[in-house]
């Protein structure tokens, strides 16, 4: 069965599919970061990605996000469950909470971040690029099954593989932002051209640099972030099925007509 719900994200995911086939794809992009599973998740058909692929080999800069989002299209994907450990920018988004992204701030460079570079152009609106029925119905899922969860946030990504210094980290704190991660762009909007629907679930795993600091905030140790890692993924598995469940499969939102009135290129 054609999968309808693409699963982005860590490695750890794996073990959630039943009846998983591995599947190879190739796209006009080259191929995504690895063989894709096919499965089934609570009775749903889903496809699942690991985004630096099976062995961790891919960093955030090479990440292939042109070929990962077109290979989830050409398998008939319309909505994307992406996961991201993020560190936190704000004392209330604490290590080992869950947030659902609805912004972001670009700070990457170098990316391939459109697939409209050739003959047409195309300005697609990123005003609210995260689907708010995916977000209402997993900040649901997450109060009901007791997971400390953000119903919004901000987040910066950067470049990398580097993390930030502290004087960049609190001028992005200062400015407002949330979170910090490093894959989120182009993947978000990518799959925003390609009309789909993305939520972002964000795993807080530390503060950043800025805020290590600063007396008012407890040090995160080596340890405690290993934990929280590893507890991360049991909340990600959770909130992941859970919005797999509940989710209504009409898609009661704008997603699907993300281009309408975006091509100016005419025919
Ligand atoms: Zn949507």
């Amino acid at each position: 069965m054609q999968p309808s719900i693409g699963i982005i994200g860590g490695s750890g995911l794996y073990s959630m599919l039943e009846n998983a086939t591995e599947v190879e794809v190739e796209t006009r992009y080259g191929k995504p970061s690895d063989k894709i599973s096919i499965g089934t998740l609570a009775g749903v058909t889903v496809a699942f990605l690991p985004r630096h692929a099976k062995k961790h080999t891919i960093p955030p800069h090479k990440v292939p996000f042109r070929a990962n989002i077109e290979a989830m299209h050409k398998l008939g994907v319309k909505r994307i469950i992406a996961t991201n450990a993020v560190g936190s920018l704000k004392p209330d988004y604490k290590p080992g909470e869950v947030a659902f992204f609805d912004q972001f701030v670009n700070m990457t460079y170098g990316r391939e971040e459109t697939f409209f570079d050739e003959s047409e152009v195309v300005h697609v609106s990123s005003a609210e690029p995260y689907c708010p029925q995916m977000r209402a119905v997993a900040y649901k899922c997450a109060n009901e099954a007791g997971i400390p969860a953000h119903e919004s946030g901000t987040v910066v990504v950067i470049n990398g593989p580097r993390f930030s210094t502290k004087a960049e980290s609190r001028t992005f704190s200062s400015q407002g932002h949330h979170m910090i991660n490093m894959t989120q762009y182009p993947e978000i909007m990518l799959a925003k051209e390609r009309q789909m629907c993305y939520l972002g679930i964000a795993l807080i795993t530390d503060y950043d640099a800025g805020l290590e600091g600063r007396s008012d905030i407890k040090p995160v140790t080596n340890a405690e972030v290993i934990k929280i890692f590893g507890e991360n993924v049991g909340k990600a598995k959770r909130i992941i099925t859970d919005v797999v469940k509940g989710l209504p499969s009409h898609r009661a939102c704008k997603c699907a007509n993300s281009l309408d009135g975006a091509l100016m290129t005419q025919k």
